[in-house]
């Protein structure tokens, strides 16, 4: 537990929280919508500082992020708590659990340990992931920037649900942003996630574009919900001119979780996803949760031959050299990583880590 940063007292024992878009007014003894800042004395409290509630070492290629180092095995860690109450979420066991002062149902880790255990499992990153990393904020600031002393590379997995000054702070700590658009209607917002905070979403994806940072965005596909044309095309052409023909963009199929019973995501149904966002420009679509999919590979936009070839997480064949196809020199312009990257290299199955 540790003091929170950006918040501010409004009154006798009421501090307002200035972290996410909910802007909350906690009163005495009480927590701010995601459960875990709580206000203790007049003074707001990150209950979840330095504690871990799922930890995990997976491939890069899991967060997704398919244009950066591929194969990396990244150390993977969330907590309790989350700023947005997704009807269909698959970590709701932990995202939508508030934390406790005293944190016996979490596991300690100082921000040293995290390193230490990351360096231990032979990790080249780390991501905060499962839940919104946001709301995690002051153990994100201290661990990242330790990372990065450490030589790691640092991943935040986002819903971009974060006001843009803490947006700020985090990414002058990060390499990597993947950014969650949900869906491209506020209305959707507002059925899903319980919040219309679309608008504020979009604004984020421009900050981390103008910190530079490495940026991919997913779009879980969820039928009836937000699988129309309409609301991909506008997505899709947002991503084209907001963030670049080269980013990539991840369309992904939904499974049954949490409160939502809506089938499974058709694979014809990401397929055509797929269509409308390279047909609106976009040069790197990818299907996402459909093992062994064609359409989870990196193609060469000129010559068309596979660049990057993956199989369920493991990364096959790289034929990208110095940031260029390998057979026809086309520069991949939203690549990175290693100058010559090894094919083989990576975890392919996901394990839990003993902390
Ligand atoms: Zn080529």
């Amino acid at each position: 537990m540790k003091e929170a940063l950006l918040y501010e007292q409004v009154g006798h024992n009421v501090v307002h929280c200035r972290l996410c878009p909910h802007e909350c007014v906690i009163p005495e003894g009480r927590t701010g919508f995601c459960g875990v800042r709580k206000n203790i004395g007049g003074s707001l409290y990150a209950l979840t500082y330095g504690r871990v509630a799922s930890a995990a070492v997976d491939p890069i290629e899991k967060k997704p992020l398919y244009h950066f180092y591929p194969g990396t095995p990244t150390m993977s860690i969330g907590t309790f708590g989350c700023n947005m109450r997704c009807k269909h979420c698959q970590n709701w066991e932990i995202s939508h659990h508030s934390a406790t002062e005293d944190g016996s149902d979490l596991v300690e880790l100082h921000p040293e340990e995290l390193v230490r255990i990351a360096q231990r499992e032979g990790c080249g990153a780390i991501a905060w992931t499962y839940n919104e990393p946001s709301i995690w904020f002051e153990y994100i600031l201290d661990t990242a920037k330790l990372a990065k002393e450490h030589g790691l590379l640092t991943v935040m997995v986002t819903s971009g649900m974060i006001n843009p000054p803490a947006l700020r702070t985090l990414l002058r700590h990060m390499d990597a942003y993947r950014l969650d658009v949900k869906g491209f209607t506020e209305e959707f917002y507002e059925r899903l996630t319980g919040t219309p905070v679309l608008a504020k979403v979009l604004e984020n994806g421009l900050i981390a574009r103008d910190t530079g940072v490495h940026q991919e965005v997913i779009t879980n596909v969820i039928p009836n919900w937000n699988d129309s044309e309409e609301q991909l095309r506008g997505l899709a052409d947002w991503i084209v001119a907001n963030l670049g023909v080269d980013t990539p963009w991840h369309v992904t199929a939904y499974h049954p979780d949490n409160k939502l019973t809506e089938p499974p995501t058709p694979v014809a149904t990401l397929e055509r996803a797929r269509e409308t966002g390279m047909s609106r420009g976009l040069r790197y679509v990818y299907v996402g949760n459909v093992p062994d999919h064609p359409g989870q590979h990196t193609y060469c936009p000129q010559c068309e031959r596979i660049l990057i070839e993956r199989h369920a997480f493991g990364v096959g064949a790289v034929n990208i050299a110095d940031g260029c196809c390998r057979y026809c020199g086309y520069r991949i312009a939203s690549y990175r990583g290693p100058e010559q990257p090894q094919a083989g290299k990576g975890v392919r199955v996901p394990y839990p880590v003993r902390l």
